[in-house]
């Protein structure tokens, strides 16, 4: 059990924004007692606990002066299984795309559409990760979690921590003071292709792949990747910096009479769904700076550190392009990834 507490920690390093930041205090425990013996800590030092992963969806605008506790809980392991799915269950700590590969190489198939996403395993259902037309709650089947009120472990099922798009019951109040241990992932026995979105049919037709495999889902999803995402080890970012934005469908109406090329997605709920890298590109920002942070040049999306931004001058960027989006389209991007310091308007 690893339960040491490190104190005045450069967070740079350990995120993939690499902003200056430091942790008063940092952990990393790597089982539920070492958690619970930090907790205990960091209530008896009356300081305030920040629960991390990869920090790859985190950007420190400013220190952090309480502790900063990782959970780094390794293990995966098959536990059951349904007449429909395999049940896996992985420790929080766990790589993410490791995790992934593992799976295939398991012969459990399911999760490759979500290959190369950043980050540890306890943090994918916060955030209820999503890429390429599958999202965590598609493969998902339980997790365990200890309550920092009551101290006790808990188990949560899907209904449970209603998930959403990005969302999740951990981002609420409800669900705040919850620590991920582990999460037990669903993976259907039989396995079907989840081809459609359009990069991995196109990446799929380039490989003459007609009937891929897991494997060959795996490789297209890499591929796509690589080309049209910055690596965080090259150029620090977070991903995506807003979610992409959810509009009446009056709204989506005036919009597309004013923008006849908007790009859009229908919802099962008569709403649609506005690609917010479409109205920052059209905005103008593609590729512009302000200081040391820039927007991608190839993705809209994507805020980068050029070198030695602050977290400030990020925020900074975002502010500015919230505004002119909002000033020119009357839509409101909300900032995707958790902020830490003066919070962005949404
Ligand atoms: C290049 C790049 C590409 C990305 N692509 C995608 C993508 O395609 N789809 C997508 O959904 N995301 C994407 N992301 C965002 C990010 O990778 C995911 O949100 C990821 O799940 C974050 O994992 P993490 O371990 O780094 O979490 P962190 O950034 O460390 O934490 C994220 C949140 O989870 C909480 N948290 C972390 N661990 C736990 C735990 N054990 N228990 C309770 N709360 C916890 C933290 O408090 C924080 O609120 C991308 C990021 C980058 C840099």
């Amino acid at each position: 059990m690893d339960t040491s507490i490190e104190h005045d920690v450069d967070l740079a390093p350990l995120s993939t924004l690499g902003v200056a930041a430091r942790a008063a205090h940092f952990c990393a425990a790597d089982s539920a007692a070492s958690i619970r013996e930090a907790l205990a800590w960091a209530d008896s030092n009356r300081h305030p606990v920040l629960i991390v992963g990869g920090c790859s969806n985190i950007v420190f605008a400013s220190d952090y002066a309480g502790l900063v506790l990782k959970p780094s809980i390794a293990g995966r392991e098959k536990v059951g299984e349904t007449p429909a799915h395999h049940l896996v269950r992985v420790g929080a700590g766990e790589n993410w795309h490791e995790t992934v590969a593992w799976t295939l190489a398991q012969g459990w198939p399911g999760l490759e559409n979500l290959a190369l996403i950043p980050g540890n395993v306890g943090a994918a259902p916060v955030q209820n990760i999503g890429a390429y037309g599958l999202e965590l709650t598609d493969c998902f089947d339980s997790l365990e979690a200890i309550d920092r009120d009551t101290g006790e472990t808990r188990t949560l099922t899907r209904a449970d921590c209603r998930f959403g798009y990005r969302d999740s019951i951990f981002k609420h109040p409800a669900g705040s003071r919850l620590i991920v241990l582990s999460v037990t992932f669903a993976l259907p026995k039989r396995w079907s292709a989840h081809a459609g979105y359009r990069d991995v049919s196109e990446e799929l037709a380039a490989r003459s792949v007609t009937s891929p495999s897991p494997q060959d889902i795996f490789d297209a999803v890499v591929a796509v990747r690589q080309r049209k995402l910055p690596d965080p080890a090259v150029l620090g970012n977070v991903g995506s910096f807003f979610k992409n934005p959810i509009v009446s469908a009056a709204a989506h109406a005036q919009l597309q009479g004013l923008h006849p090329a908007l790009v859009s997605y229908p919802q099962a709920d008569g709403r649609f769904k506005l690609a917010a890298g479409w109205l920052i590109d059209q905005a103008g920002w593609k590729g512009r700076a302000l200081g040391r942070a820039r927007v991608h040049p190839n993705q809209a999306l994507v805020l980068t550190n050029t070198g030695g931004a602050s977290g400030s001058e990020i925020l900074a960027l975002a502010q500015a392009i919230q505004a002119d989006v909002r000033q020119r389209f009357g839509v409101v991007l909300e900032p995707e990834p958790i902020i830490i310091g003066p919070a962005l308007p949404t």
